[in-house]
């Protein structure tokens, strides 16, 4: 099987800004790899701030007439992309395993996954509405009215290159206002490919424009934007360093800001589980996208009494998985998205083992024919509460085993960390559960439960996981501002 699409012209290597594609004007380009041979897919635009203040521009130009356009037309409009986006469906998904690595049938229940928030917000923006407020004095009328904040600024991750775009920029269109985004400098393609497919969808010139840029000229993009008056919001999915230095730097501006950082989620497998659904939960939950996920378990707490039936049970599955490139039908643990990655990961591993963990499973370099990008899966049994891959998040396939021995000692070690995005408990008794889900300390539980994400839901963290809501009815939130109206003398 290969990448062959079956429009070529879904390739795009130019900036999109005022409705034309265009290059960066020094004319610059960096290079796209897929991470599977390192070989060149093709180049993009290496923009500087003037490309990011052009797009601002344009983005303010269009913003009047989008949200002067009747919320419902501005649905049918997200409606047509969404159709596009399916009937697209099979490239896109061969487009974001390319550039990505995840295997192919993931980059295809991505593109589903991102056109599922397309959808959800075409159809939200026919629901936006206000409130009839009583007055407080007579001869009054008051009400609450919401209206769209403005320009936003979209920049995302690499490891959800279809998902990451469409959830903001479905939202940011519903709601009535135009975007300028940045997507991730490894990644861009598939962000330029939905943008191609809403401009045919009829998306006015300047709702949305797209400016790529690489590693090392992504902040004067993005400084470019926190200097702006005009750009209102700031929505970023990427780690939590970054999230922190962007509210620092808009404070100048007061943007409003929604922050989706990064995770540490812990997954607790209490001694009333139920062994094979957890084993099943959390096979789902790690290693989806070869554990590249913010959401994917990176602390595994098993209770004491059923620890080394578990830990059994996991490595007979993790073993078994298949690391390959994600053209073979059979792959389910993709490459890395750099060597780079491996490197963090295989550190995480050594100064486990160095604190006196044992291997189960995994947690080499393979397939050194193909490159340096691939990992087998791991599985890390009596890890040291002092490790590495206790405190930071692994983004790897690599599963670290901990021991405990009652519920207070594993909430107490599952809350010990300062980020609060996921957490994930297997549990069978119905008491335990509601207690459990009310300590955790996070924006996302699973119950008995590993794949979590839905677009009907709202998904985001607490603590320095960050905050703000996307999908769900809570989803346009974000991209709005109440606006108190009173008239007097009636
Ligand atoms: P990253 O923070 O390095 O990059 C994210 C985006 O920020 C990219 O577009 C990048 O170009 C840009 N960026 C990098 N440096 C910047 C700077 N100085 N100023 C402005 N922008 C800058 O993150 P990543 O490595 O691409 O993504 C992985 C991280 O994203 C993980 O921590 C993961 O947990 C997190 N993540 C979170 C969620 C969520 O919903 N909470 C979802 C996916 C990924």
């Amino acid at each position: 099987m290969s990448f062959n699409l079956t429009r070529d012209d879904l390739i795009r290597s130019q900036n999109y800004i005022a409705g034309r594609w265009v290059d960066a004007a020094a004319g610059e380009l960096f290079e796209v790899g897929n991470p599977a041979d390192m070989s060149l897919i093709t180049r993009v635009p290496d923009s500087t701030a003037a490309e990011a203040r052009a797009a601002v521009d344009a983005a303010h130009s269009a913003f009047a007439e989008w949200r002067a356009l009747p919320a419902r037309a501005r649905g049918q409009l997200l409606k047509r992309w969404h159709a596009l986006i399916l009937e697209h469906r099979e490239d896109l998904g061969r487009l974001v395993s390319l550039e990505q690595g995840k295997p192919l049938a993931e980059g295809r229940g991505e593109v589903l996954y991102a056109a599922s928030y397309v959808e959800w917000f075409a159809e939200e923006a026919a629901r936006i509405e206000g409130d009839i407020i009583a007055p407080a004095v007579p001869g009054r009328r008051m009400m609450a009215v919401r209206e769209p904040v403005g320009v936003v600024a979209v920049i995302t991750p690499w490891n959800f290159p279809a998902a990451m775009i469409a959830r903001k920029i479905a939202p940011a269109l519903a709601a009535g206002c135009t975007v300028v985004a940045k997507p991730a400098e490894d990644t861009p393609l598939t962000s330029l490919a939905l943008i191609r497919l809403a401009e045919e969808a009829g998306v006015p010139a300047g709702v949305i424009n797209i400016v790529c840029a690489s590693r090392e000229r992504t902040p004067a993009v993005v400084d470019a934007w926190l200097a702006e008056r005009r750009v209102r919001k700031i929505s970023f999915t990427g780690s939590t360093p970054v999230g922190k230095h962007l509210a620092r730097a808009s404070a100048d501006t007061l943007k409003k800001l929604s922050l989706e950082l990064g995770g540490n989620a812990p997954f607790i497998v209490f001694d009333d589980a139920d062994l094979d659904a957890a084993v099943e939960g959390l096979m789902a939950a790690k290693f989806r996208n070869g554990g590249q996920t913010c959401v994917c378990p990176n602390r595994v707490y098993v209770h004491e009494a059923v620890f080394d039936v578990f830990a059994d049970k996991l490595v007979a599955r993790v073993a078994a998985l298949k690391v390959a490139p994600a053209t073979d039908p059979e792959a389910q643990i993709g490459p890395m998205i750099n060597a780079r990655a491996v490197d963090k990961i295989l550190q995480h591993i050594d100064d486990a083992v160095a604190r006196g963990a044992r291997v189960l499973t995994g947690g080499t370099r393979v397939r050194e024919e193909l490159g340096p990008n691939y990992i087998s899966p791991a599985v890390l049994a009596d890890v040291g509460r002092d490790a590495r891959l206790c405190g930071e998040e692994t983004f790897g396939p690599v599963v670290p085993l901990f021991r405990f021995g009652s519920e207070a000692e594993v909430l107490e070690l599952a809350n010990d960390t300062p980020f609060g995005l996921a957490g994930y408990f297997y549990s069978e008794n119905a008491s335990r559960i509601w207690r459990v889900a009310d300590a955790l300390e996070t924006g996302i539980v699973g119950i008995n439960e590993g794949a979590v994400a839905s677009e009907a839901a709202p998904f985001g963290g607490v603590k320095e996981s960050g905050y703000g809501r996307e999908g769900s009815k809570y989803g346009l939130d974000d991209y709005m501002h109440l606006k108190y109206l009173c008239q007097g003398n009636l």
